[in-house]
């Protein structure tokens, strides 16, 4: 058995402790919070990366992602193709009223459409007011950091090499355009001095 009254001693002295401290004021909104890059504020939605796929709002919890949408059918990308059918997003909406802020939405996106943001200036009067639209949570995904830069010998990420593909074969047509044109102008040129020296 213990001394009696050590942990009655134990608590005046951390009581003490903190009494002593100096107390701390956060000057907010006169000065902004310094917030670590990873806060959980608000969602961002990238909504040109969503495919309406319907993960997210199936594994929300809290039934707070609602999410509408048509079928639209693309035209065969090459003659005699077949046409296909893409799903077109009508409405994102995130109810922060009930949204516990667990992230597992984030999570499960396969596409990288939703982001954390650390946004967090956006309290209402109304609790209605808090469900927020897909152009909100298109500006918030402005507010979202930059990722962490990547290990120098890490592997380059699949999505940034075929971009860089993709800019290289772009610029490459295009200044096979530019030398065609070029080239054209010349020989118009050289026709039109050898029609003047002929005349
Ligand atoms: S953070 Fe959690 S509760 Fe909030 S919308 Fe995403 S899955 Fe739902
Ligand atoms: S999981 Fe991602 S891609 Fe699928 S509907 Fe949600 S935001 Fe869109």
């Amino acid at each position: 058995m213990g001394m009696p009254g050590k942990g009655l001693a134990k608590g005046l002295a951390v009581t003490l402790r903190t009494m002593t401290r100096k107390s701390v004021t956060a000057q907010y909104p006169d000065a902004q919070p310094d917030l670590a890059p990873r806060t959980r504020g608000v969602i961002g939605l990238f909504e040109e990366n969503c495919t309406v796929c319907m993960l997210c709002a199936r594994e929300c919890p809290d039934w707070c992602i609602y999410i509408d949408s048509h079928k639209e059918t693309v035209p065969p990308a090459a003659p005699g193709g077949r046409e296909r059918s893409r799903n077109v997003l009508d409405r994102f909406a995130i109810d922060f009223a009930l949204c516990m802020y667990c992230g597992i939405c984030i999570e499960v996106c396969p596409f990288d459409a939703l982001f954390w943001s650390p946004e967090f200036e956006y309290a209402e009067t109304d609790i209605r007011e808090l469900t927020h639209e897909r152009d909100r949570l298109r500006e918030w995904m402005w507010t979202v950091p930059e990722p962490p830069a990547l290990d120098p010998a890490a592997e380059e990420p699949k999505e940034i090499g075929a971009a860089r593909k993709a800019a290289d074969k772009l610029a490459a047509q295009q200044a096979a355009e530019a030398q065609q044109a070029a080239e054209a102008a010349g020989q118009e040129e050289q026709a039109k001095d050898t029609e003047e020296e002929g005349t």
